[in-house]
């Protein structure tokens, strides 16, 4: 195989991201922040979706995959957990990092990465974006491995974003 084939896995990897991506979106329609998550199983089969529902809910912890995990660990099983992947629009925070790590996913593929949302955000009270500490180097922190790959479709990713801050960035005088 050349470097350019693109194996069936990450061609499914890429469809998928593509869906948590319109996640992203609808999040948004819904008045919530522009994030979405899926858990697939090993062949592709979406096992459950989630959105961020941050203000909807009332909740700043309702990130995309902290909602995910927490309807995960409560329908799923272990084993389909451990054997999941984790599609999310945006590289997964510190706390959606240690929510993968306890929560038992092993695998993520993120769109764009949480440098990519601070260029966009910036120092903003509406999405205060943390300085990009990693979702790698967070859960390389952690007892087993968990595979990461990101970022990818990054174009399209930011641009839910774009479309969600054009008239909520700080504007310049
Ligand atoms: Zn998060």
């Amino acid at each position: 195989m050349t470097e350019t084939e693109t194996t069936d896995s990450s061609a499914l990897d890429m469809r998928l991201l593509r869906r948590a991506i319109e996640l992203s979106a609808s999040a948004a329609a819904k008045g919530n922040m522009a994030f979405g998550a899926l858990l697939a199983d090993p062949e592709g089969n979406i096992l459950l979706e989630a959105e961020n529902t941050t203000f909807t809910e009332r909740n700043p912890l309702n990130h995309a995959e902290s909602n995910l995990i927490n309807k995960a660990v409560a329908i799923l099983s272990p084993e389909q957990i451990a054997t999941a992947t984790l599609y999310t629009s945006c590289e997964p925070c510190a706390m959606c990092s240690g929510a993968m790590y306890w929560g038992g996913v092993n695998r993520t593929v993120y769109g764009m990465s949480e440098h990519d949302l601070l260029a966009i955000t910036g120092v903003n009270d509406h999405c205060p974006t943390m300085r990009g500490v990693g979702c790698r180097n967070i859960l390389q922190s952690g007892q087993r491995h968990i595979e990461v790959s990101g970022p990818h479709l990054v174009e399209e990713a930011c641009a839910v974003q774009l479309d969600y801050f054009a008239d909520r960035l700080p504007q310049s005088s």
